[in-house]
């Protein structure tokens, strides 16, 4: 092994190396001794070397030598009967021997070598013939290859001169133009352009042509002889000759109708509700999206919302399949009515329709399409045998485009319809942008006031109440206002109603009888029995809340306000139907000696007979009464029915006060009339409790002198 190291370059590691050798050596040793000798090991021996690449140029030698130097070594020093067979070798013959195995290695080492060199020459003979074929064919092969490729394409191609003349086309070209190859030559390429895309596509040519690029690529329609239009995929390059010159363009056309006619019919799909097949929500947005896009400065849009009435029982109790038919009928009228006109009708999903009236002229379009629509929608359905009537409700949004987005016009929309179904159905209502903000604002109020309460935004503004006649101050009337600090002041036919809806106006009345009751016990210290009552207007759901007793009690125990200083008041639709454990809830009330006053008495069922068994102390009558009352006329009719009440509640041992009193001739008319007492402008506003606290101070009636009046 250290002999031959180095000498040759062979793909083993030392061990490996070692183990091979060491096998080679076993073998040889063994032809050395074995009688008679043969030569075919130490041959193979030879071959193997050359088969493991040991072929350096000095392997063979040193092989030879290590042979001769160890293996006659061996034998001369172990000359007899080692028990290895070789007992009785003689020094001439060992020589001899070692001669042979060191030949056969030789010889079986050479013959391989010379195979191996025979291989590797034939094989690049074999190259160099094929490398001289080639290039004698390749010039031939590339012309022809390119006919060919030319010729039998698949995708048409046209080289033309730097004008776009054509001067070789072929057959895919010819075919997808049904045009003979030889009648294309001379024609120019955008002559059978789409004249939709012709523009962009000789304006990419000229570019080519003035060096301006060298490639263009784009989906671009042809249109064959007859009328056909091809779609392809148009890859067109400009060639350049040696010095850099164009000399020419070639195009490729790859047919790609097919690939576009799936595309469209996918996109279809995709966009038209597969049940009616009417463009569906997403073809509406994306054609709601253009035309906000492409609208000019004065441009108008309309949008009908439209909703089947009563569509969730047709399916409940029908079933699905009939209310699918229903809708595919539905669908048709829309249809009829809507497309012929030139408006996309789309179904939103479920029963919703919108149609979308592009460039509208005014709000009477719109409405009178909807009319329209809504009469082609009136007349009977059949499904299924069953007779039904159809009708819908629709929402009408319509104007400027450069005041709408998308998403304000849909939503604007929407809350109309909201406003149509409210309204009755079968009708349509029109967009008011007014009423929107009205109705924004009520939801934002009712967000705000839990917040508002809590950083007492709430004040409460007291209004006299006076004696008739006399006009002495005997009462006051807690009104509630809010001031918020942006809105500014906010009254409370504003957010009374909301607070109702809430429930916050059970915490927000407590809030006010609280104040009222302490603002009550001031004026008790300050005037003693000259201060006047204060009157809280109780909610009906505050009449029904369960906790209302002990807020009253706790309250006049906190503020030490005796009871008879306060009224509740109470609206007759809060007694009427309750409960007997809101009635008992009055009761206690009014045990507790504090009295309850029937609040715009006359607006509401007005049941004097059941008033007899409620625990009632005074009645109040509705200002819309006091306005018609007129002192030159005993015969008016609402002079009568103040007349009647009064008698009435006397007779029921009420007290009567009359409300918004504006001016002294209707006071005059109370007064006459039995009135106990007034509230009103006359008298006083509201405002704030100072403002009451210097009235009492001044004393006196509160009933202006005539001649200031006039
Ligand atoms: P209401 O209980 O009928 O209160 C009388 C309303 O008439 C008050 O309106 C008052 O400002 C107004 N008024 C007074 N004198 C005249 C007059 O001569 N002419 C006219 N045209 N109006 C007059 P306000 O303060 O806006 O209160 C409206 C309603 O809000 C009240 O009607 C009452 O129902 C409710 N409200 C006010 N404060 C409270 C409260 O603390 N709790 C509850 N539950 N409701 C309240
Ligand atoms: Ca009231
Ligand atoms: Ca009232």
């Amino acid at each position: 092994m250290r002999a031959i190291a180095g000498t040759s370059y062979v793909p083993m590691d030392s061990g490996e190396i070692e183990d091979f050798l060491l096998a080679l050596t076993d073998k040889l040793v063994l032809a050395f001794t074995v009688v008679p000798f043969d030569s075919t090991e130490p041959y193979q021996v030879g071959r193997a070397l050359v088969r493991a690449h040991f072929t350096g140029t000095e392997t063979l030698g040193r092989t030879i030598a290590v042979l001769g130097e160890h293996l006659l070594a061996q034998a001369e020093r172990e000359p007899s009967g080692d028990g290895r067979g070789n007992g009785n070798g003689t020094g001439a013959e060992l020589k001899s021997r070692l001669a042979a195995v060191q030949g056969a290695l030789a010889a079986g080492f050479a013959a391989a070598l010379r195979e191996r060199t025979l291989d590797e020459q034939e094989a690049i003979r074999d190259a160099v013939l094929l490398a001289r074929d080639d290039a004698e064919r390749a010039l031939q092969q590339s012309e022809a290859r390119f006919r060919a490729l030319f010729e039998k394409a698949a995708v048409g191609i046209a080289i033309a001169d730097i004008d776009g003349h054509i001067l070789n086309a072929n057959e895919a070209l010819a075919g997808m133009l049904r045009c003979p190859a030889e009648e294309l030559v001379s024609c120019r390429i955008t002559d059978f352009l789409h004249p939709d895309d012709a523009v962009s596509v000789r304006a990419a040519y000229t570019q080519m042509s003035r060096s301006e690029r060298d490639h263009f690529r784009s989906e671009k329609r042809l249109v064959g002889r007859d009328g056909m239009p091809v779609w392809t995929y148009v890859a067109a390059s400009l060639i350049r000759d040696g010095g850099g010159v164009p000399r020419y363009t070639v195009a490729m056309f790859e047919d790609v109708t097919d690939r576009h006619q799936l595309h469209v019919r996918l996109r279809y799909q995709a966009m038209h509700d597969p049940l009616t097949g009417l463009p569906n929500r997403a073809l509406f947005a994306e054609r709601l999206r253009e035309v906000l896009a492409n609208a000019g400065p004065r441009t108008r849009i309309g949008l009908c919302y439209l909703d089947l009435d009563g569509f969730k029982v047709v399916n409940d109790s029908l079933g699905h399949d009939a209310g699918d038919e229903l809708l595919v009928t539905v669908s048709r009228r829309l249809d009829a009515s809507v497309s012929q006109a030139g408006h996309l009708v789309a179904r939103m999903g479920g029963d919703e329709f919108v149609i979308l009236v592009e460039g509208s002229t005014g709000n009477e379009q719109v409405i009178t399409l909807a009319d329209q629509v809504l009469d082609g929608l009136a007349e009977p359905v059949r499904v299924r045998g069953h007779q039904l009537s159809v009708s819908a409700s629709m929402g009408i949004v319509e104007r400027p485009v450069a005041t709408a987005s998308a998403a304000e016009l849909l939503q604007a929309a929407d809350i109309t319809l909201y406003w149509a179904k409210s309204e009755g159905r079968g009708r349509w209502a029109l967009f008011d942008a007014e009423r929107n903000a009205r109705q924004i604002t009520r939801h934002t109020l009712s967000a705000m006031m839990p917040a508002a309460l809590e950083r007492d935004e709430f004040v409460v503004d007291y209004q006299p109440l006076v004696s008739l006649p006399g006009g002495a101050l005997i009462g006051v009337e807690a009104l509630v206002r809010w001031h918020h600090p942006d809105y500014g002041l906010i009254m409370p036919d504003r957010f009374v109603e909301l607070a109702e809806e809430t429930g916050l106006i059970v915490p927000l009345g407590r809030h006010v009888l609280a104040r009222a009751c302490g603002q009550a016990r001031a004026w008790r210290a300050a005037a003693g029995d000259a201060a006047p009552f204060v009157s809280v207007n109780l909610a009906v759901r505050q009449c029904r809340d369960p906790g209302l007793v002990s807020d009253v009690a706790r309250i006049l125990e906190e503020t030490g306000l005796d009871p008879r200083w306060l009224q509740l008041e109470i609206t007759e639709s809060a007694i009427m139907g309750t409960d007997d454990e809101a009635l008992a809830a009055l009761r206690t009330l009014a045990s507790m000696g504090l009295r309850i006053a029937i609040d715009d008495f006359g607006t509401g069922y007005s049941n004097l007979a059941y008033l007899r068994q409620l625990p009632v102390h005074g009645l109040k009558i509705a200002g819309s009464f006091v306005e018609g009352l007129r002192a030159d006329s005993d015969t008016a009719v609402d002079t009568q029915i103040v007349a009647t009440l009064v008698s009435l509640a006397h007779a029921l041992d009420l007290a009567v006060t009359a409300e918004g009193v504006e001016t002294r001739a209707q006071a005059h008319r109370l007064e006459s009339l039995g009135c106990d007492a007034g509230q009103g402008w006359l008298f006083a506003r509201p405002g704030p409790p100072e403002r009451i606290t210097a009235m009492l101070a001044a004393g006196g009636s509160l009933l202006p002198p005539l001649d200031a009046l006039g």
